[in-house]
């Protein structure tokens, strides 16, 4: 069953380090409305790395203050809003990208996913067609398309009008993909899903549950992951900001 969509501008909005995020408690259900209705929406899905990236390239600050919903995805965005009075609880991009495609089942919307390695996009696919009987991902397609190749894809999606199209290229170049591509399917909802191919496909795992109960979901990406430490240096900075932010020392960017 389904009610009447809210309306973003309707949604409690606040700010991490300058980057807005919106309040709600069930994304998935704002989202499957959405769905229902054919309303183009463009979902941002945000942790401490991207929100300190987006103050350092405008483009991506811009980016995401023109998606129509941004969660918080990340340990440290919801610690941030935590202590700024918001009982918030995380909401991980992967677990509401999920619980959007098993509402889509048996109802005759369909989704599309594009990005991850060559294989893994229809794996994953594949195996969420089998978890979720009557979900219809009709079309798939790796992340690694060449320039000449990408007009096949955009005419394909023109044609398909998917009902939902998640984009897994990582950050920040899904979000501009998206930014760039999302009026050829206006009624759609289009999500940056990261990594999130590679975990339904069985290819990475995600944190222990209890780590990430614990805030440690970033510690255990760096154990399997080590080479990323550079880019995950953003968290330590991401923290010190925020405290700075907080405490009325630094000016977030507005
Ligand atoms: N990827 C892709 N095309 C590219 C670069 C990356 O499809 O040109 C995919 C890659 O295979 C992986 C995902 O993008 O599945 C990035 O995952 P990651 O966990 O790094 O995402 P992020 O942490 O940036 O959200």
């Amino acid at each position: 069953m389904t009610s009447t969509p809210v309306a973003p501008e309707a949604l409690p909005i606040d700010r991490v380090l300058g980057v807005p995020i919106h309040l709600h408690h069930d994304y998935a259900g704002w989202l499957r409305d959405r769905v229902h209705h054919g309303i183009g929406t463009h979902v941002v899905t945000l942790n401490a790395e991207m929100s300190m990236l987006a103050g350092q390239e405008a483009q991506l600050g811009e980016t995401i203050d023109r998606a129509e919903l941004t969660i918080p995805d990340g340990a440290g965005v919801v610690l941030y809003l935590k202590l700024k009075g918001h009982a918030i609880a995380r909401a991980p991009g992967i677990e509401v990208s999920e619980t959007l495609l098993a509402s889509l089942a048996g109802t005759g919307k369909t989704a599309f996913f594009f990005g991850g390695a060559p294989g893994v996009t229809d794996q994953a696919a594949a195996k969420l067609m089998q978890q979720y009987p009557g979900l219809d991902i009709i079309g798939t397609q790796h992340g690694y398309v060449s320039p000449e190749e990408m007009p096949l894809l955009l005419d394909r999606l023109r044609e398909l009008q998917p009902a939902a199209i998640l984009v897994g290229l990582g950050v920040p170049r899904q979000e501009y993909w998206i930014a760039e591509h999302r009026s050829i399917c206006p009624g759609t909802v289009w999500i940056g899903v990261g990594g999130s191919f590679d975990v339904w496909a069985g290819v990475k795992t995600r944190a222990p549950k209890w780590m990430g109960d614990n805030h440690l979901e970033w510690l255990y990406r760096l154990y399997c992951e080590p080479w990323r430490w550079r880019r995950m240096l953003a968290l330590p900075k991401f923290a010190i900001v925020a405290l700075l932010e907080l405490a009325g020392l630094r000016q977030a960017r507005s």
